[in-house]
């Protein structure tokens, strides 16, 4: 915090992918809220994340007229996480509010996120207590997404949390301190801890455009979180494996049994066929999982960087 400044900074920092139709109303909205909270000064990060429409242009055109919108172009398409990721890096806050460009995450609450962080909480989550707004489906894979993955992962993603929340300056060094390039942002918000307070919000339909995230991204996107956060799929293969062996070798024995006590019997290609199909498919599962975590060995060992930053605009003149 700057000493002539006493007010602390806040940065919501915004992932903007072909999000042209939204920006308009987006920044009508946000600045007024921003402006009604009191004790604190704010910056909005915006990180166009290779968008092929016009949302650029108009990003910076909003950079023009308010001097505290900020905008960070990336040099392509890096999904949703990479980009956040940008935004929180490029922030100065002493504050940071990670926020979706769609205002399906009403702007006034974010106030209630400082009023609760004055009380002393390092971050403060944002959870919804209804997904009235998501489809039947997408609110019930979401469900047993976060089940499954707090089953099997020893970070306990809170459930109904987006990454919409505020966390302090030193939440967010911690989190720029992690190393990994697969950035699954809730678990590692979740991984770094601090203390931690929520507020519940109902979460909004998309107010224009529509979301970039398909069943198969969304399958992606929970493949990505397990295997970031567990190395159970991994392990479970040893028993499987143990149990299948030691079915096998009680038949085997039971088998032999039968031929000493009854003679040769040739019937039994059914049976055969099927366990052998069926422990072709369990081992090809089984290397399939492996593949998966290889995959992300490969990815985090060559080391690149998670995004690339083609420019920035702030007020009027570009910095590079
Ligand atoms: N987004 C992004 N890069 C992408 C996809 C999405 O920066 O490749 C941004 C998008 O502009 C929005 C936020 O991520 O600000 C959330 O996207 P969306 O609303 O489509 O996701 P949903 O709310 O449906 O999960
Ligand atoms: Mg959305």
């Amino acid at each position: 915090m700057h000493s002539m400044d006493p007010l602390p900074l806040l940065s919501l920092v915004v992932p903007f992918y072909n999000e042209e139709e939204m920006i308009g109303q987006f920044f009508d909205r946000v600045i007024p809220t921003l402006e009604a909270i009191p004790g604190i000064r704010f910056e909005i990060v915006c990180v166009n994340d290779g968008s092929r429409d016009r949302t650029l242009q108009q990003l910076i055109f909003a950079s023009r007229q308010d001097g505290r919108v900020r905008v960070i172009d990336l040099t392509r398409n890096f999904g949703k996480e990479a980009a956040l990721t940008a935004a929180i890096n490029e922030a100065r806050g002493d504050l940071i509010v990670p926020f979706d460009a769609d205002l399906q995450d009403p702007p006034h609450v974010i106030g209630k996120l400082v009023d609760k962080w004055r009380e002393g909480y390092d971050v403060v989550l944002a959870k919804r207590v209804d997904r009235e707004a998501d489809s039947l489906l997408k609110k019930w894979t979401a469900v047993s997404f976060y089940h499954f993955h707090n089953d099997v992962s020893d970070v306990k993603i809170p459930e109904n949390v987006g990454d919409f929340r505020l966390f302090t300056r030193e939440v967010c060094d911690a989190l720029k301190a992690l190393p990994e390039s697969c950035r699954f942002m809730k678990g590692l918000f979740a991984w770094v801890g601090y203390r931690t307070a929520v507020v519940e919000y109902v979460r909004e339909a998309r107010a224009a455009g529509k979301t970039h995230f398909s069943g198969w991204k969304l399958w992606n996107f929970a493949l990505e979180g397990i295997t970031s956060f567990s190395t159970l799929p991994l392990r479970i293969w040893t028993y499987l494996g143990l149990s299948v062996a030691l079915l096998a070798l009680s038949r085997a024995i039971y088998l032999a049994g039968r031929t000493l006590i009854y003679g040769v019997d040739v019937p039994g290609y059914a049976s055969l066929a099927t366990a052998i199909l069926l422990l072709g498919g369990i081992q090809l599962i089984g290397i399939g999982v492996l593949g998966e975590y290889i995959g992300r060995i490969y990815l985090e060992s060559k080391g690149r960087p998670i995004y690339l930053v083609r420019q920035r605009f702030e007020g009027a003149a570009p910095h590079v």
